[in-house]
């Protein structure tokens, strides 16, 4: 530290980043305007929120606005803010580098090809905000003082790997971002950002709802004046036949900092004992931090259009930790402390209110518009499911909007209500199977019986489905079902008793064989039994009624770091009608010392588990055992 010029390098995800900002953005390099004007807008915003406590910020300089000062013969234009500023390592910390979870997933996905277009989406997924000045500028500057304190910093970069940071002076609290312009060229997008009539444009298009006043500064027969260029007006307060579409993207994307279209919006308006509005936003695609545990997500919530608490987690569930948006009460006091919010009844009405609110929005979708809401399940599906994992609160309603594909061979999946509507008569339960992926899932041979008999299963493939399941037992009245549980059986109450009736007796026929497979598997299996359900595969493992499925078990082991510890053990059906059942049992009558037997037993059970996606227990001796069967078959 200290008054020297430092140079420092950007970090190196940092600096791939803003090669492709420079080198690879070619369309909208407008865009850069909004990007400065939300940034230098979230500044003042919290130096307004850091006052609500040290009032003294404000009552020093009370000013709280944006400015534009082009300069037309140097070619610069200076972004201007009177808010929070940064201090030196801030600047160092913030601009220099980026901090984010999903940086090098971002740039591994940028380097493995996409390019304009879709790096453009990426990256403006991921908000990166200042570094669009670069596609505009040869070389930046930012010379910015943190409120309350006295010195400046300067920071100074062409774009290329280093950034310089010195000392500076600056009149007062706040960051000026002056951009040194690179040639106007229409041909790449580059149109004259000095010009008054390009900056008036710019602002109205982009940034006209921006809550602080935008001052251009215009010079008129060598006198400058200034001239606000926005409306300043809270866009969710109007009616949207006056607001637009295009509007609503533009608050969207500051807000969000997001650079693409919301996939949909929603305007409430509750008006009871409690008066408030929310303009709500879901974005089009999940953004980088989705899973990540410091993921900063929340409404921002204004009190009769003044905000006072910009990430408000307690509005919204954090399975809804994807809407963007406002929320503007007309009850609450405007000193409510973020410990206070976490407490307050009426913040937990709204809660649960705008919670149902947005569920019922997504249910209408569903049924409207479908093409719409398939986007947004793809991206947010896993999401919303954590609702159910999570809580029981709102099952009833996030029941409804889950999709899942099924054995029914279609595109497109299906909802659980559409799958009801298509059981044939007698079936009573919804099946699911759960495998790693769909693939395994399909060719499971807990299916066999089922396929044979028409019945539809939903695939549950998705990590999270497993805690699904755990957590939902029924649907509108209707037992929801995993068909690798023992005793699940397709078929109506008397058909599966006659079932299994007759599964007893073929039991009780081949007990000195199932005794063979319970002494030679016993490390692995818990039980050997006759299956009812198999049509084509020899033998398959399933859970006990009370068991936790395996892929659920796998998951909590995974969590746990203890990987081999308390396998619960199975049971292993198998299927007496099969040829390979039949031989062995034959076998084992006649000579049940036949040292061959063993060996087959091994590799029954590993098919079964090969079967379902998962590795025989001892893979090696799994493979030597084939190798040897082979060999004597061929
Ligand atoms: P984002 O705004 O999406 O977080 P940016 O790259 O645009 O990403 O900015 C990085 C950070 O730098 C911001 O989050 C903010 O903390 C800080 N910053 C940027 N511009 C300003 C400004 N005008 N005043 C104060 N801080 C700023």
């Amino acid at each position: 530290m200290g008054t020297a010029t430092e140079t420092l390098p950007f970090q190196a995800e940092t600096r791939q980043l803003l090669d492709i900002v420079i080198h690879s953005l070619y369309s909208n390099k407008e865009i850069f305007l909004r990007e400065l004007v939300s940034n230098a807008s979230d500044a003042l915003d919290k130096l307004r929120l850091s006052a609500l406590e040290q009032h003294a910020l404000l009552d020093e300089d009370p000013l709280l606005e944006i400015e534009l000062t082009p300069d037309s013969r140097a070619r610069t234009l200076t972004v201007s803010d009177s808010g929070i500023g940064m201090t030196r390592e801030e600047l160092v910390q913030l601009i220099g580098t980026i901090a984010k979870s999903g940086t090098r997933e971002l740039v591994e996905q940028l380097k493995a090809g996409s390019s304009g277009e879709a790096a453009a989406t990426l990256i403006g997924q991921f908000g990166v905000g200042f570094y669009s000045a670069f596609m505009v500028a040869e070389r930046v500057e930012v010379v910015t003082r943190k409120a309350g304190a006295d010195t400046a910093t300067r920071w100074e970069s062409a774009g290329d790997g280093t950034y310089t940071v010195s000392e500076a002076s600056r009149f007062r609290r706040g960051t000026d971002v002056i951009l040194h312009l690179k040639p106007v060229d229409p041909e790449s997008g580059l149109a004259d950002y000095t010009s008054t009539q390009v900056l008036k444009a710019l602002v109205k298009k982009h940034s006209d709802f921006v809550g602080y006043p935008i001052k251009l500064k215009e010079v008129k027969d060598g006198v400058p004046a200034w001239t606000t260029l926005n409306s300043m007006k809270p866009i969710w307060t109007q009616a949207a036949s006056e607001v637009g579409d295009e509007a609503y993207a533009e608050f969207y994307r500051h807000l969000s900092h997001d650079w693409q279209d919301p996939l949909d919006r929603l305007s409430l308006r509750a008006e009871g004992r409690l008066e408030y509005q929310a303009l709500l936003f879901l974005p089009s695609k999940a953004p980088f931090d989705l899973f990540y545990r410091d993921q900063e997500y929340g409404l921002q919530l204004h009190v009769r259009r003044v905000l006072i608490m910009d990430r408000c987690r307690a509005l919204l569930p954090p399975f809804l930790r994807f809407v963007k948006g406002v929320v503007d009460s007309a009850d609450l006091p405007l000193n409510l402390s973020r410990e206070m919010i976490q407490q307050d009844r009426q913040i937990g009405q709204m809660r649960t209110w705008l919670t149902r609110k947005v569920l019922d929005h997504l249910a209408a979708m569903l049924a409207d518009r479908r093409e719409t809401y398939l986007k947004f399940w793809s991206e947010f599906g896993p999401v919303l499911k954590e609702g159910l994992a999570q809580e029981s609160e709102h099952a009833d309603r996030l029941l409804k909007l889950l999709l899942f594909h099924s054995t029914r061979e279609a595109p497109e999946p299906t909802s659980l209500a559409e799958y009801v509507a298509r059981m044939p008569e007698g079936q009573a339960s919804l099946y699911y199977v759960a495998g790693e992926s769909r693939a395994v899932a399909e060719r499971s041979p807990h299916l066999e019986a089922f396929r044979a008999r028409g019945y539809e299963v939903l695939f549950f493939v998705d990590p999270i489905d497993e805690f699904v399941a755990q957590s939902v037992h029924e649907f509108e009245g209707r037992p929801l079902v995993s068909v690798a549980r023992a005793g699940v059986e397709p078929g109506s109450e008397s058909e599966r008793k006659a079932a299994e009736d007759a599964r007893r007796a073929r039991e009780t026929e081949l007990r000195p064989f199932l005794a063979f497979l319970e002494q030679t598997l016993g490390d692995t299996i818990r039980e050997a039994r006759v299956s009812s359900r198999l049509t084509t595969s020899p033998a398959c493992l399933v859970a006990g009624e009370h068991d936790l499925s395996p892929g659920l078990e796998r998951l909590l082991r995974q969590a746990s770091g203890k990987d081999d510890e308390g396998v619960t053990k199975r049971i292993l059906e198998v299927n007496d009608g099969h040829a390979l059942v039949a031989k062995l049992r034959a076998l084992h009558a006649a000579s049940p010392e036949d040292p061959s037997l063993a060996d087959a037993a091994h590799l029954l059970l590993g098919t079964a588990l090969l079967a379902e996606g998962a590795a025989p227990p001892d893979p090696a001796a799994f493979a030597a055992k084939l190798a040897t069967l082979l060999t004597r078959a061929l």
